[in-house]
Order: C-alpha cells, then structure tokens, then sequence
C-alpha cells in the first residue's frame, strides 16, 4: 500500500496523491483527518465503575477541605453550577445533595493507561495531551466518511473494554475537532465536514475557542465580541492590534484554520539527568544530597511545564563501569512529597555495593500534559507551598531555592528540558 495519503479535496476523491503533493505547504490543512477523543467526567466515571451507586447522582471530586478546589464533577453537578476549579465552600454550598469523593490519581493513571493501549493498538499516530484526551490522525486511512467509520468503532471498543464513556470530534484539524468534541459530550461524536467549518463555529461562544482563558474572554465581551462568528468578520489586523501575536493565533483558529501537526506520542517520553563525577567518590552524603537535588529540580521542571511522570528511574554506574538502573511505576505526579522519597528509595536499594562511584542519574519517564487536573487532589498547603517555592526559582533561578540536603550539589541543571533545546552537559563537579 500507498504511504501517501488519499486526495479529499477535489473531485477526484480516492486518487492517490504524489510526493510532491503531499510535500506541498497548502494541501494539509484541506486533506487532513484529525479525531480528537476525550473521556467525559473522567475521575468521575472512574469512581463509577468502582462504585455504581454514584451513577445519576451529583458526585464533586476534589479536596474535601474548606480550602480545596472541585477537581472533577458529573453533569447532574454542574446543572446546579459547579464547575472544576471551583472553591469546594462554594460547590458544597450549590449543591449540598453532591456526594464528595478526594480523588484517587492511582486509580485514574490505571484506566487511563487502559485506554491508551486500545489507542495504541488501533491507530498509526496518536498524540496524548493528558490523562484523559487524545488526538488521532488518520489521515490517508481511508476516505473521509472511512475514517468517520473508524474513529466510530474506536470509540465503541473503548467504551465495551473500558467501560468509560468517551466523546469525539472528527475534522480537518485539531482546534475544530476539540471544539466539536466539547459540543458532542456527553458520551457521543460529532463529524465536522470539510468545508463547513466556519459555519461549525460561527453560532459557538468565543470561549469555545481553546486558547481564550478567562482573561481574553473578559477582553473580547468588553469589545463586544461574544460568538466565534463576530471574531470572524473581524479584520485579522484589529485581533492583532488589540491581543498580538495571540489575536492573529485566536482569529485562525476561530476561522478554522490550524495546522498543528499531531505529535506522536511516546510512553518513554522523558527527562532525566545525571552527574558524572571527576574523582570516582564513596562519600555517602554526597552522592545523597546530589540525588536529592537533581530529583527537586527535575520535579520543577515538570510543575514549570504543566506535566505529570509515571514513572521513575535511577541509575548507578560504579567506577567498574558496571551500571545499574531501577525503576518504579508511580500514579501520575508532579509533587516533590511523592516523587523525592521514591528517588531515594530506589537509591538506598540500588546503591548497595559501597565501592566507588562514577556517575548518578535521575530520568522521570511516561510523561503527559495537565499537572493541574491530577495536583488539585494534593493538600492544598502542600501546594501553596510548591508554588510560592517554583515563582521564587521562576524569578531567581533554579537554585534560588532548595532542600537543605541538597545544597551540596553545586551545579544542576538550568535547562528547560520543555522549549525544545538539546539537553547541555552538565559541568563536572570539582573537588
Ligand atoms: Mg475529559
């Protein structure tokens, strides 16, 4: 078979295009097939394959405290206004009938990782944005309605061998698809037809549009501007005027246009650092205090990009060159109270051979999007605690702050392992 995707666009549907065509900058936006998949109420339809007296009734995830935040809430909630990120005060005050659960990010990495391996086996390219949402391309599968079929019996199949309800929107694109996706829910797909996507759009309010948070919204109402159709007759200039380089981006994709490839997704997607030593070193503390830094500033790393790990690795290499590397799975996390004391654990066992060593390392692995839904479960005092701690490194520089039994390590990395840059090495550390 062909690896070249079918012509969508013209009258020749079916027809295999050329090399050069496929190369050509202006076809992907017209040709593509792009599904985005997203579970509904996620955390809350996991607890309801737990627990089936949930079903039909209001059920708010989140901290139970009066300080915590709503992480996650079913339908028959929020018809009494909850929303997620709500004060949990607030959302208990609304609906006082709710059932309350803390949220158990265990449980929901485990059936996310269901549904991810069915996604796996079934497509050619997938990218994973967070626990719960995906996005496929299948282009060149088949012919549009084909992969409408597919994304179809996708979508089936996760629900039978899952049980959790899922949604899809199906379009040329990735911001189309998600926005149809939002309007399919709960539990159904809509297609989006090639041609039609400004008038998809058009009726849709301006919030729809991914990009636009709370403040841009706010921005937008004061101009008047309330459904997608009125960014659409806007001038691009005026958008760009008035929001930058954000308002050209926003104009685009409220006309439909977005030529975001889907990244494929690795489940070994990672960050990982090690330090190489000059003299080969037995000091015990020393190694310790190194391990402990660079497992602090790795978890910075993560917080700082939205992320979560799922799994941890150390490494050892004594001055024999024998290397040895252990790893643990974890629920997904980005909080230094789990992930440090894991680092260690898998350390104190590894390092049982007391010769000299050469070299430590660190790599969090199974890395996906959206640290904020999973974070929302944590004490929120332990949170208050990370963010004070990450703007002060934000502003100061990584080693601006840090724990005590790390301070021995003088030099940890100042890289971003997130903005695309290779990795530097890391300077040797002198006696
Ligand atoms: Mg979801």
């Amino acid at each position: 078979m062909s690896n070249f995707p079918l012509d969508l666009t013209t009258k020749n549907p079916g027809r295999w295009l050329s090399g050069a065509e496929v190369r050509s900058p202006e076809l992907p936006k017209k040709m593509r097939s792009i599904v985005h998949m997203d579970l509904d109420t996620f955390f809350v339809s996991c607890e309801r394959l737990i627990d089936s007296r949930l079903n039909g009734r209001p059920v708010m995830i989140g901290g139970t405290s009066d300080r915590g935040v709503v992480a996650a809430c079913s339908y028959e909630a929020r018809k009494f206004g909850v929303h997620s990120a709500m004060p949990m005060r607030m959302a208990k005050q609304l609906c006082p009938e709710a059932i309350i659960l803390r949220g158990n990010s265990g449980v929901y990495t485990k059936f996310s990782k269901t549904v991810t391996d069915i996604i796996k086996e079934s497509v050619p390219l997938y990218e994973k944005t967070s626990v719960d949402e995906f996005y496929i391309d299948l282009t060149g599968m088949d012919r549009f309605y084909g992969c409408h079929q597919f994304a179809q019996e996708l979508r089936e199949r996760i629900i039978k061998e899952s049980g959790l309800p899922i949604s899809f929107g199906l379009s040329i694109n990735k911001t189309v698809s998600k926005i149809a996706t939002g309007e399919a829910k709960p539990n159904n797909q809509i297609m989006i037809e090639n041609g039609t996507e400004k008038p998809f759009l058009a009726p849709l309010s301006v919030k729809k549009i991914p990009m636009v948070g709370d403040r841009t919204y706010r921005m937008l109402c004061d101009l008047g501007v309330k459904r997608i159709e009125s960014v659409q007759e806007m001038p691009i200039e005026v958008m760009e005027r008035v929001f930058g380089k954000n308002g050209t981006t926003i104009w685009r994709k409220a006309n439909g246009i977005d030529n975001a490839p889907v990244v494929q997704y690795h489940e070994r997607k990672s960050i990982s650092t090690e330090r190489t030593f000059d003299r080969d070193t037995i000091d015990v503390d020393k190694l310790k205090g190194i391990m402990v830094a660079m497992a602090e500033n790795l978890v910075f790393q993560l917080r700082r990009a939205n992320k979560l790990t799922a799994c941890i690795t150390v490494k050892i290499r004594y001055s024999d060159f024998q290397t040895y590397t252990l790893q643990k799975k974890i629920p997904y996390s980005a909080a230094d109270h789990i992930i440090i004391p894991i680092v260690l654990e898998l350390y104190e066992r590894l390092y049982n051979r007391r010769v000299l060593v050469r070299l430590i390392g660190v790599r969090y692995s199974h890395i996906v999007e959206g640290a904020h839904q999973i974070t929302l479960f944590e004490d929120p005092n332990i949170l208050a605690l990370y963010q004070a701690m990450d703007n002060i490194r934000k502003q100061y520089g990584d080693r601006a702050i840090m724990k005590a039994s790390g301070m021995q390590a003088k030099s940890i990395s100042r890289w971003n392992p997130f903005n695309g840059e290779p990795p530097p090495l890391l300077a040797n550390r002198r006696r």
